[in-house]
């Protein structure tokens, strides 16, 4: 038996300002209830441009960035993240800036505040897709298969040259408490190496040791840890922040291997186009 799921909105406006960790601007973002069904974020510092969520219109560039035309919204994943795995499906999201603010680093901050707003339900249906056939997307170094399962799992593998990472594994069966306890937490990490490249690039503006984890060539260098694989677990993270941008839940088991963003993208357009593969459950 299947249990009807409804779509859910918040019961009260979230409000949080913090730094964009690419800008470097202080940003405002608003979370209000909606009831249209659906999510989208707003752009008050642009006349209220709309941006829809759709993974053809999302670039990957450090983070992944919702563009409406020329216009962009860098770093939605931490937050989608936290949207996705609280249920909710339907919110106006207003940012003041083109970027979500970084927060500490995890999806903490946005589970919490969800925590103390409150979700309602809404007399709208929503459907799953439920993946049927098995499928694989590759690039140079990673990989992500994707495999029929009930409910979410997604089993993450890095490998990093450097003393405090190495090979990393993490498999988690990715429901609500789950995340909130296990995943959320988990902070973005850098390499003091790659920083003057990355601002080269005008990306990073923002970072700093209260919002990532910083690695030397020989550690890190604002612990302790929150988990000591705390590096894979921010992985898994941010596939699922991407996996929130097919506007339904999905009923799969992710297996990733040293992936990022841009593979991210690739498997889930993949599920967006290829209709042959999934069923809504
Ligand atoms: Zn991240």
């Amino acid at each position: 038996m299947i249990l009807m799921q409804y779509k859910h909105t918040l019961k009260q406006e979230i409000s949080l300002s913090g730094i964009g960790i690419h800008s470097g601007k202080n940003v405002t973002l608003k979370l209000k209830p909606s009831d249209s069904g659906e999510i989208f974020f707003i752009r008050t510092d642009l006349e209220n441009l709309k941006f829809l969520i759709d993974p053809r219109k999302v670039i990957t560039l450090n983070s992944s960035v919702l563009t409406s035309g020329d216009k962009k919204i860098q770093t939605i994943e931490h937050l989608m993240a936290a949207l996705y795995m609280s249920g909710i499906d339907s919110l106006t999201i207003e940012l003041d800036v083109g970027e979500v603010p970084i927060m500490d680093g995890s999806s903490l901050p946005f589970v919490k505040a969800i925590g103390t707003a409150g979700i309602k339900s809404l007399d709208k249906e929503k459907r799953a897709i439920r993946i049927e056939k098995p499928f694989m997307v590759e690039d140079g170094n990673g990989s992500i298969s994707v495999k029929p399962y009930i409910g979410l799992k997604i089993s993450y593998s890095i490998y990093y040259d450097h003393p405090l990472i190495g090979e990393q594994k993490c498999s988690i069966k990715a429901d609500e408490k789950i995340f909130a306890r296990e995943i959320a937490p988990a902070r973005t990490f850098g390499f003091l190496k790659d920083v003057p490249a990355l601002k080269e690039k005008n990306l990073a503006q923002g970072g700093s040791l209260e919002n990532a984890l910083v690695l030397d060539s020989k550690g890190l260098i604002n612990g302790p840890l929150r988990f000591p694989d705390e590096f894979v677990r921010h992985k898994i993270l941010d596939l699922i922040g991407d996996i929130a941008l097919l506007g339904s839940p999905i009923f799969a088991h992710f297996l990733a291997k040293r992936a990022g963003h841009k593979l991210h993208l690739k498997a889930i357009r993949f599920i967006q186009k290829h209709k042959d593969y999934w069923t809504f459950a």
